[in-house]
């Protein structure tokens, strides 16, 4: 049986993630910060637990050591653009210095066990900054404007060093991709919850910081499936998963009230600008074409079906 080692296990894709590869057969190994998740429970059953911080890169290398996988799937990270405005150090080690860890840890397993050892990267859309090409493709130029994104493009330039010295080292670049398992800190989910509460008649209005940005938002298992697709492929390299469509702020909550039955919603809406970023891509759209002729990978839900998905579940909750 193949055995992989996923980080980020306890996120919205690593838990998809692990679903999809369990289901598949694969042994199924996840780095787990200790003490965070101590029971374990929203762990998916069938994996084995490794504690370990993507801080200290000597336990991440120990994991690999120890578990010796065919493939390193690595989806931690801080993912938050608005907390990497607030922690723009812890962001850096996380999600851009922590990678050199799980490449040089992978590689040096390669080198040692003489065969393979694969690579999949959560590299992110984030990497192109306010492109003014639309929409971005994998040659689309990398020019961040947070830290989020600055510390990903480390990250994914480094995935790309070492697939030129022989490693199987892929980068899925992941446009924004949603679901019931979306936590509250992003707008998206904020958006299902807020108007699950306003029909439930706990709260009375709902606040947010910016309606025009535009991103080209996905369904998340779709996006699992991409990354799957990208580690089984024939060849390492670097795939943009988009839908190819994109959307505004404003259309995903004209959708999400409308998955709720109301139409009309701007007397619901108070905007504060708190919640507005410091400074943000005005429109982030991907194309998919590679993934699609290369991988075959389509997406399978439609942007009006995945806002319905969750507000449908967020209602639920409430229920
Ligand atoms: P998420 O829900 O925020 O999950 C992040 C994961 O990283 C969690 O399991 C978290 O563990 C783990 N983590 C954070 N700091 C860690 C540390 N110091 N050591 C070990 N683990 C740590 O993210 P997601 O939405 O599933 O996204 C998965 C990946 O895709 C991320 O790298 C993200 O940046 C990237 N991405 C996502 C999107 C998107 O739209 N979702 C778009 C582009 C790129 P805890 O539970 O312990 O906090």
């Amino acid at each position: 049986m193949a055995s992989v080692v996923v980080t980020g296990i306890t996120g919205q894709d690593g838990s998809y993630l692990a679903e999809r590869l369990i289901g598949d057969g694969w042994d199924v190994h996840a780095i787990v910060r200790d003490g965070k998740h101590a029971d374990e429970q929203e762990i998916t059953p069938g994996v084995t637990v490794h504690a370990g911080d993507l801080v200290d890169i000597a336990s991440i290398r120990s994991v690999i050591d120890v578990v010796e996988p065919d493939l390193i799937v690595n989806l931690a990270g801080i993912s938050s653009v608005a907390q990497s405005w607030s922690q723009p150090e812890l962001t850096a080690r996380v999600t851009g210095l922590a990678v050199s860890g799980l490449l040089a840890g992978a590689w040096d397993l390669q080198e040692r066990l003489g065969r393979p050892v694969r690579f999949v990267q959560a590299s992110s859309s984030e990497i192109f900054g306010a492109a003014e090409q639309r929409p971005q493709t994998e040659t689309t130029p990398i020019a961040p404007i947070s830290p989020y994104g600055a510390a990903k493009a480390y990250a994914h330039h480094l995935v790309g060093v070492y697939r030129g010295r022989g490693l199987f080292a892929s980068s899925a670049i992941l446009y924004n991709h949603e679901s019931p398992r979306r936590p509250e800190t992003f707008v998206t989910r904020k958006i299902t919850r807020g108007v699950a509460r306003i029909v439930n008649g706990d709260s009375t209005s709902l606040l947010l910081g910016n309606l025009d940005a535009r991103r080209d938002w996905g369904w998340a298992p779709d996006y699992v499936d991409a990354l799957v697709l990208i580690a089984e492929a024939d060849a390492a390299d670097t795939f943009i998963v988009a839908t190819g469509v994109d959307h505004s702020v404003r259309d995903f909550v004209t959708a999400a009230f409308a998955a709720a039955g109301i139409s009309d919603w701007e007397s619901l809406v108070e905007l504060d600008p708190r919640f507005a970023r410091p400074v943000d891509a005005p429109i982030m759209l991907g194309d998919n074409s590679k993934i699609r002729e290369t991988l075959g990978w389509s997406p399978t839900l439609s942007f009006e079906e995945t806002v319905h998905a969750m507000v449908t579940h967020d209602l639920e909750l409430l229920a």
